[in-house]
Protein backbone atom coordinates (compact mmCIF):
# COMPACT_ATOMS: atom_id res chain seq x y z
CA UNK A 1 0.00 0.00 0.00
CA UNK A 2 1.20 3.57 -1.14
CA UNK A 3 1.19 6.49 1.71
CA UNK A 4 0.91 10.00 1.47
CA UNK A 5 2.95 10.30 5.02
CA UNK A 6 4.97 8.17 7.06
CA UNK A 7 4.77 9.13 10.96
CA UNK A 8 7.86 7.52 12.92
CA UNK A 9 6.05 8.04 16.52
CA UNK A 10 3.28 7.68 18.18
CA UNK A 11 3.21 10.85 20.54
CA UNK A 12 1.63 14.19 20.72
CA UNK A 13 3.98 15.53 17.53
CA UNK A 14 2.78 12.61 15.55
CA UNK A 15 -0.69 11.68 16.41
CA UNK A 16 -1.42 15.70 15.68
CA UNK A 17 0.50 15.61 12.25
CA UNK A 18 -1.50 12.39 11.60
CA UNK A 19 -5.08 13.86 12.56
CA UNK A 20 -4.28 17.20 10.57
CA UNK A 21 -3.39 14.88 7.74
CA UNK A 22 -5.95 12.47 7.39
CA UNK A 23 -8.80 15.07 7.97
CA UNK A 24 -7.94 18.23 6.54
CA UNK A 25 -6.00 16.63 3.37
CA UNK A 26 -7.51 13.37 2.70
CA UNK A 27 -4.07 11.98 3.15
CA UNK A 28 -3.10 8.44 4.09
CA UNK A 29 -0.90 8.59 6.84
CA UNK A 30 0.77 5.56 8.74
CA UNK A 31 1.98 5.48 11.89
CA UNK A 32 4.94 3.35 13.03
CA UNK A 33 5.38 3.56 16.90
CA UNK A 34 8.01 1.55 18.59
CA UNK A 35 6.38 1.19 22.10
CA UNK A 36 3.45 -1.35 22.31
CA UNK A 37 1.19 1.86 23.06
CA UNK A 38 0.22 5.29 21.45
CA UNK A 39 0.02 8.70 23.23
CA UNK A 40 3.96 8.90 23.87
CA UNK A 41 4.89 9.54 27.41
CA UNK A 42 1.70 11.27 28.22
CA UNK A 43 0.20 7.71 27.70
CA UNK A 44 -1.86 6.51 31.11
CA UNK A 45 -4.05 3.57 31.66
CA UNK A 46 -6.42 2.23 34.77
CA UNK A 47 -3.72 -0.30 36.85
CA UNK A 48 -4.41 -3.22 38.40
CA UNK A 49 -6.61 -1.75 41.81
CA UNK A 50 -8.54 0.22 38.94
CA UNK A 51 -6.92 3.69 39.60
CA UNK A 52 -5.64 5.73 36.63
CA UNK A 53 -2.16 6.45 36.29
CA UNK A 54 0.08 8.19 34.08
CA UNK A 55 2.76 5.75 32.91
CA UNK A 56 5.52 7.73 32.21
CA UNK A 57 5.02 10.56 35.07
CA UNK A 58 2.68 13.52 36.01
CA UNK A 59 1.25 15.15 33.47
CA UNK A 60 -1.23 18.21 33.69
CA UNK A 61 -2.17 19.92 30.83
CA UNK A 62 -1.96 23.72 30.48
CA UNK A 63 -1.68 26.64 27.84
CA UNK A 64 -2.50 30.16 27.58
CA UNK A 65 -3.21 29.34 23.88
CA UNK A 66 -6.73 29.77 23.24
CA UNK A 67 -6.01 27.73 19.80
CA UNK A 68 -4.05 24.59 21.26
CA UNK A 69 -6.92 24.27 24.08
CA UNK A 70 -9.70 24.38 21.53
CA UNK A 71 -8.20 21.91 19.33
CA UNK A 72 -7.72 19.50 21.83
CA UNK A 73 -10.75 20.27 23.22
CA UNK A 74 -12.50 18.75 20.00
CA UNK A 75 -10.80 15.60 20.92
CA UNK A 76 -11.98 15.12 24.83
CA UNK A 77 -13.28 16.80 27.72
CA UNK A 78 -11.53 18.21 30.20
CA UNK A 79 -11.48 17.71 33.74
CA UNK A 80 -10.67 21.15 34.86
CA UNK A 81 -7.77 21.10 37.59
CA UNK A 82 -5.34 23.04 38.65
CA UNK A 83 -2.12 21.90 39.66
CA UNK A 84 -0.15 22.33 43.07
CA UNK A 85 3.14 20.96 44.36
CA UNK A 86 4.56 20.72 47.74
CA UNK A 87 7.49 20.55 48.78
CA UNK A 88 9.25 18.89 51.93
CA UNK A 89 12.37 20.95 53.84
CA UNK A 90 13.41 20.69 57.58
CA UNK A 91 10.15 18.40 58.14
CA UNK A 92 8.11 21.18 56.53
CA UNK A 93 5.46 20.91 53.84
CA UNK A 94 5.70 24.06 52.42
CA UNK A 95 4.42 25.85 48.72
CA UNK A 96 6.24 25.46 45.40
CA UNK A 97 7.26 27.44 43.55
CA UNK A 98 8.52 29.69 46.10
CA UNK A 99 6.03 32.60 47.15
CA UNK A 100 5.43 34.75 50.21
CA UNK A 101 4.07 31.59 52.11
CA UNK A 102 6.95 29.27 51.98
CA UNK A 103 9.29 32.28 53.10
CA UNK A 104 7.85 32.84 55.92
CA UNK A 105 7.54 29.44 56.53
CA UNK A 106 11.13 28.48 56.33
CA UNK A 107 12.53 31.68 57.90
CA UNK A 108 9.62 31.91 60.54
CA UNK A 109 8.90 35.36 59.66
CA UNK A 110 5.69 37.46 59.06
CA UNK A 111 6.82 39.32 56.14
CA UNK A 112 4.07 41.08 53.87
CA UNK A 113 4.08 41.20 50.86
CA UNK A 114 5.39 44.30 49.38
CA UNK A 115 8.63 43.59 52.27
CA UNK A 116 9.26 40.21 50.00
CA UNK A 117 8.97 41.54 47.23
CA UNK A 118 11.88 44.00 48.54
CA UNK A 119 13.24 40.97 49.78
CA UNK A 120 13.76 39.29 46.76
CA UNK A 121 15.34 42.23 44.61
CA UNK A 122 18.33 41.97 47.53
CA UNK A 123 19.16 38.29 45.88
CA UNK A 124 19.25 39.45 42.20
CA UNK A 125 23.36 40.23 41.51
CA UNK A 126 23.24 39.34 37.12
CA UNK A 127 21.15 40.18 34.14
CA UNK A 128 22.73 37.53 32.43
CA UNK A 129 22.84 34.29 34.80
CA UNK A 130 25.55 32.08 33.18
CA UNK A 131 24.25 28.84 34.97
CA UNK A 132 21.56 27.23 35.95
CA UNK A 133 23.09 27.66 39.92
CA UNK A 134 23.33 31.88 39.38
CA UNK A 135 19.99 31.91 38.24
CA UNK A 136 18.64 30.28 41.04
CA UNK A 137 20.60 32.37 43.62
CA UNK A 138 20.05 35.51 41.80
CA UNK A 139 15.99 34.71 42.03
CA UNK A 140 16.43 33.50 45.32
CA UNK A 141 19.20 33.65 47.31
CA UNK A 142 21.46 30.83 48.86
CA UNK A 143 19.78 29.49 51.69
CA UNK A 144 16.80 28.64 49.51
CA UNK A 145 18.80 27.66 46.45
CA UNK A 146 20.54 24.99 49.00
CA UNK A 147 16.80 24.04 50.11
CA UNK A 148 15.24 23.69 47.08
CA UNK A 149 17.07 23.39 44.20
CA UNK A 150 20.98 22.85 44.62
CA UNK A 151 20.44 18.74 45.75
CA UNK A 152 16.66 18.42 43.83
CA UNK A 153 18.69 19.51 40.47
CA UNK A 154 21.84 17.33 41.54
CA UNK A 155 19.60 14.12 41.82
CA UNK A 156 17.25 15.17 38.60
CA UNK A 157 20.05 16.01 36.39
CA UNK A 158 22.97 13.96 37.82
CA UNK A 159 25.21 17.04 37.24
CA UNK A 160 25.95 20.28 39.46
CA UNK A 161 23.31 23.27 38.67
CA UNK A 162 26.95 25.01 37.99
CA UNK A 163 27.26 22.31 34.75
CA UNK A 164 23.78 23.16 33.25
CA UNK A 165 22.40 26.08 31.38
CA UNK A 166 20.18 28.83 32.69
CA UNK A 167 17.25 27.48 30.89
CA UNK A 168 17.40 23.99 32.80
CA UNK A 169 15.17 25.59 35.90
CA UNK A 170 13.30 28.30 33.67
CA UNK A 171 10.21 26.56 33.81
CA UNK A 172 10.06 27.30 37.73
CA UNK A 173 9.20 30.50 38.82
CA UNK A 174 9.03 32.32 41.73
CA UNK A 175 5.61 33.91 42.88
CA UNK A 176 5.65 37.53 44.15
CA UNK A 177 2.66 36.86 46.69
CA UNK A 178 0.66 34.38 47.95
CA UNK A 179 -0.35 32.10 44.90
CA UNK A 180 0.25 28.42 45.51
CA UNK A 181 -0.88 27.24 41.71
CA UNK A 182 2.43 25.87 40.14
CA UNK A 183 1.39 27.16 36.61
CA UNK A 184 -0.58 30.52 36.20
CA UNK A 185 -2.18 29.24 32.50
CA UNK A 186 -5.16 30.46 31.26
CA UNK A 187 -6.66 26.68 30.70
CA UNK A 188 -5.91 23.89 32.79
CA UNK A 189 -6.96 20.64 33.04
CA UNK A 190 -6.48 16.40 32.33
CA UNK A 191 -8.48 14.90 29.81
CA UNK A 192 -11.90 13.52 31.43
CA UNK A 193 -11.36 10.27 30.19
CA UNK A 194 -7.88 9.98 30.18
CA UNK A 195 -4.41 11.12 27.57
CA UNK A 196 -5.16 7.77 25.86
CA UNK A 197 -8.44 8.21 24.98
CA UNK A 198 -7.74 11.50 23.39
CA UNK A 199 -4.84 10.07 21.49
CA UNK A 200 -7.61 7.28 20.34
CA UNK A 201 -9.87 9.79 19.54
CA UNK A 202 -6.90 12.13 17.16
CA UNK A 203 -6.09 9.05 15.44
CA UNK A 204 -9.43 7.21 15.09
CA UNK A 205 -9.91 8.63 11.13
CA UNK A 206 -9.89 5.22 8.77
CA UNK A 207 -7.32 6.53 6.74
CA UNK A 208 -5.23 6.63 9.31
CA UNK A 209 -3.20 3.12 9.94
CA UNK A 210 -1.15 2.25 13.16
CA UNK A 211 1.69 -0.19 13.69
CA UNK A 212 2.94 -0.88 16.97
CA UNK A 213 6.14 -2.68 18.42
CA UNK A 214 7.99 -2.02 15.33
CA UNK A 215 11.21 0.42 14.91
CA UNK A 216 10.88 2.31 11.89
CA UNK A 217 14.09 0.99 10.50
CA UNK A 218 13.06 -2.62 10.33
CA UNK A 219 9.95 -1.77 7.65
CA UNK A 220 11.22 1.10 5.96
CA UNK A 221 12.55 -0.13 3.04
CA UNK A 222 9.37 -1.68 1.98
CA UNK A 223 7.13 1.17 2.71
CA UNK A 224 6.24 3.32 -0.01
CA UNK A 225 5.56 6.73 0.95
CA UNK A 226 5.89 10.40 -0.53
CA UNK A 227 7.10 12.35 3.30
CA UNK A 228 8.06 11.13 6.13
CA UNK A 229 7.20 12.91 9.70
CA UNK A 230 10.13 11.74 12.54
CA UNK A 231 9.41 12.01 15.67
CA UNK A 232 11.79 9.78 17.39
CA UNK A 233 15.76 10.47 18.39
CA UNK A 234 17.41 13.00 16.52
CA UNK A 235 20.98 10.66 16.78
CA UNK A 236 19.03 7.60 16.03
CA UNK A 237 17.70 8.78 12.79
CA UNK A 238 21.37 9.59 11.86
CA UNK A 239 22.72 6.50 13.32
CA UNK A 240 25.16 8.69 15.93
CA UNK A 241 27.09 8.98 13.26
CA UNK A 242 27.71 12.62 15.19
CA UNK A 243 27.84 10.91 18.49
CA UNK A 244 25.14 10.45 20.93
CA UNK A 245 22.88 13.11 22.29
CA UNK A 246 22.48 12.70 25.84
CA UNK A 247 19.04 12.83 27.97
CA UNK A 248 17.68 12.20 31.76
CA UNK A 249 15.59 9.08 32.11
CA UNK A 250 13.04 8.53 35.07
CA UNK A 251 12.25 5.89 36.78
CA UNK A 252 9.07 5.05 38.31
CA UNK A 253 8.27 2.87 41.24
CA UNK A 254 4.31 2.17 41.89
CA UNK A 255 2.72 1.65 45.03
CA UNK A 256 -0.69 1.17 45.73
CA UNK A 257 -1.94 2.09 49.03
CA UNK A 258 -5.20 0.71 50.67
CA UNK A 259 -6.85 3.93 51.65
CA UNK A 260 -8.27 6.78 49.54
CA UNK A 261 -5.61 9.36 50.32
CA UNK A 262 -1.96 9.31 50.53
CA UNK A 263 -0.69 12.66 51.20
CA UNK A 264 -1.52 16.40 51.34
CA UNK A 265 -0.67 17.54 47.67
CA UNK A 266 -0.89 16.21 44.39
CA UNK A 267 2.73 16.14 44.03
CA UNK A 268 5.68 16.69 47.07
CA UNK A 269 8.64 17.39 46.04
CA UNK A 270 11.73 16.11 47.85
CA UNK A 271 14.89 17.94 47.74
CA UNK A 272 17.21 16.81 50.40
CA UNK A 273 15.70 13.09 51.85
CA UNK A 274 15.14 10.11 49.73
CA UNK A 275 16.58 9.23 45.96
CA UNK A 276 13.43 9.74 44.87
CA UNK A 277 12.84 13.30 43.96
CA UNK A 278 9.28 13.32 44.26
CA UNK A 279 5.82 11.39 44.71
CA UNK A 280 2.56 12.08 42.75
CA UNK A 281 -0.39 10.63 43.51
CA UNK A 282 -2.66 10.50 40.43
CA UNK A 283 -6.47 10.76 42.16
CA UNK A 284 -5.10 14.13 43.10
CA UNK A 285 -5.04 15.01 39.59
CA UNK A 286 -7.35 13.46 37.78
CA UNK A 287 -10.60 13.11 40.62
CA UNK A 288 -10.84 9.84 40.48
CA UNK A 289 -13.27 8.39 43.35
CA UNK A 290 -11.86 5.48 44.23
CA UNK A 291 -11.37 3.74 48.07
CA UNK A 292 -7.04 3.14 47.16
CA UNK A 293 -4.92 5.62 45.82
CA UNK A 294 -1.81 4.90 43.77
CA UNK A 295 1.25 6.75 43.76
CA UNK A 296 4.81 7.04 41.51
CA UNK A 297 7.87 7.59 43.46
CA UNK A 298 10.16 9.46 41.28
CA UNK A 299 13.87 8.85 40.66
CA UNK A 300 15.69 10.00 38.09
CA UNK A 301 18.47 8.24 35.95
CA UNK A 302 21.20 8.58 33.07
CA UNK A 303 19.56 7.10 29.89
CA UNK A 304 20.54 3.91 28.65
CA UNK A 305 19.18 3.13 24.74
CA UNK A 306 17.12 0.16 25.46
CA UNK A 307 17.22 0.03 29.15
CA UNK A 308 15.61 3.05 30.10
CA UNK A 309 13.52 5.69 28.04
CA UNK A 310 14.81 8.79 26.85
CA UNK A 311 13.63 11.92 28.79
CA UNK A 312 14.98 15.00 29.28
CA UNK A 313 17.38 16.68 26.61
CA UNK A 314 20.25 17.59 28.89
CA UNK A 315 20.87 21.11 28.08
CA UNK A 316 25.00 21.93 28.28
CA UNK A 317 27.54 22.99 25.36
CA UNK A 318 28.14 19.62 23.91
CA UNK A 319 25.01 18.62 23.39
CA UNK A 320 24.21 21.82 21.59
CA UNK A 321 27.08 21.42 19.91
CA UNK A 322 25.81 17.78 18.34
CA UNK A 323 22.71 18.91 17.66
CA UNK A 324 23.24 21.40 15.53
CA UNK A 325 25.19 19.48 13.48
CA UNK A 326 22.60 17.02 13.33
CA UNK A 327 20.44 19.84 12.50
CA UNK A 328 22.65 21.13 9.55
CA UNK A 329 22.00 17.65 8.10
CA UNK A 330 18.31 17.67 8.20
CA UNK A 331 17.98 20.51 6.96
CA UNK A 332 19.29 19.01 3.87
CA UNK A 333 16.50 16.13 3.69
CA UNK A 334 13.95 17.64 1.32
CA UNK A 335 11.24 15.06 2.15
CA UNK A 336 12.02 14.33 6.23
CA UNK A 337 10.21 16.74 8.52
CA UNK A 338 11.49 16.39 12.31
CA UNK A 339 9.20 17.48 15.22
CA UNK A 340 8.88 17.12 19.10
CA UNK A 341 10.97 16.69 21.82
CA UNK A 342 12.98 13.63 20.55
CA UNK A 343 13.64 14.80 16.92
CA UNK A 344 14.43 18.65 17.76
CA UNK A 345 16.07 17.34 21.07
CA UNK A 346 14.29 20.26 22.98
CA UNK A 347 11.98 20.30 26.07
CA UNK A 348 8.61 21.15 25.11
CA UNK A 349 5.52 21.43 27.31
CA UNK A 350 2.84 19.39 25.80
CA UNK A 351 0.82 22.48 25.00
CA UNK A 352 4.41 24.03 22.71
CA UNK A 353 4.33 20.23 21.65
CA UNK A 354 1.06 20.40 19.65
CA UNK A 355 1.76 24.12 18.56
CA UNK A 356 4.55 23.14 16.95
CA UNK A 357 2.92 20.46 14.73
CA UNK A 358 0.21 22.97 14.26
CA UNK A 359 2.99 25.02 12.94
CA UNK A 360 4.52 22.48 10.91
CA UNK A 361 1.52 21.56 9.32
CA UNK A 362 0.54 25.05 8.61
CA UNK A 363 3.79 25.66 6.93
CA UNK A 364 4.15 22.80 5.00
CA UNK A 365 0.39 21.69 3.90
CA UNK A 366 -1.65 24.71 3.90
N1 LIG B 1 13.68 22.08 40.52
C1 LIG B 1 14.28 22.07 41.77
N2 LIG B 1 13.51 21.82 42.89
C2 LIG B 1 12.19 21.54 42.80
C3 LIG B 1 11.57 21.54 41.53
C4 LIG B 1 12.34 21.81 40.41
O1 LIG B 1 15.49 22.29 41.89
O2 LIG B 1 11.55 21.31 43.86
C5 LIG B 1 14.52 22.36 39.34
C6 LIG B 1 15.12 21.07 38.78
O3 LIG B 1 16.40 21.34 38.23
C7 LIG B 1 14.14 20.71 37.70
C8 LIG B 1 13.77 22.07 37.13
O4 LIG B 1 13.74 22.92 38.28
O5 LIG B 1 14.69 19.86 36.73
C9 LIG B 1 12.44 22.11 36.39
O6 LIG B 1 11.41 21.67 37.25
P1 LIG B 1 10.00 21.13 36.72
O7 LIG B 1 9.14 20.87 37.89
O8 LIG B 1 9.50 22.04 35.65
O9 LIG B 1 10.44 19.77 36.08
P2 LIG B 1 9.57 18.65 35.35
O10 LIG B 1 8.19 18.66 35.95
O11 LIG B 1 9.58 18.99 33.91
O12 LIG B 1 10.32 17.43 35.69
Amino acid sequence: MRFDTVIIGAGISGCVMAERLATQKDQNVLIIEKRDHIAGNMYDYYNDAGVLIHKYGPHFFRTDKEEIWGYLGAFTDWHMYEHKVKTSVEDKLVPFPINLDTYNMIHDTDLSVPQFQEQLKTYKFTDDPQNAEEAIINQVGEKMYELFFKNYTIKQWGRSPKDLHADTVKRVPVRLDREDRYQLAKYQGLPLHGYTRLFENLIKDQKIKLILKTDYKDIISSIDYDNMIYTGPLDYYFDYKYGRLEYRSLKFEEKTFDCSSYQGAAVINYPNDHDYTRVSEYKKMTGQVHHKTSVHFEYPLEYQEGISDPYYPILNKKNSDIKEMYLADCKKLANVHFLGRLAEYRYYAMDDAVEAALALYKQVWQ
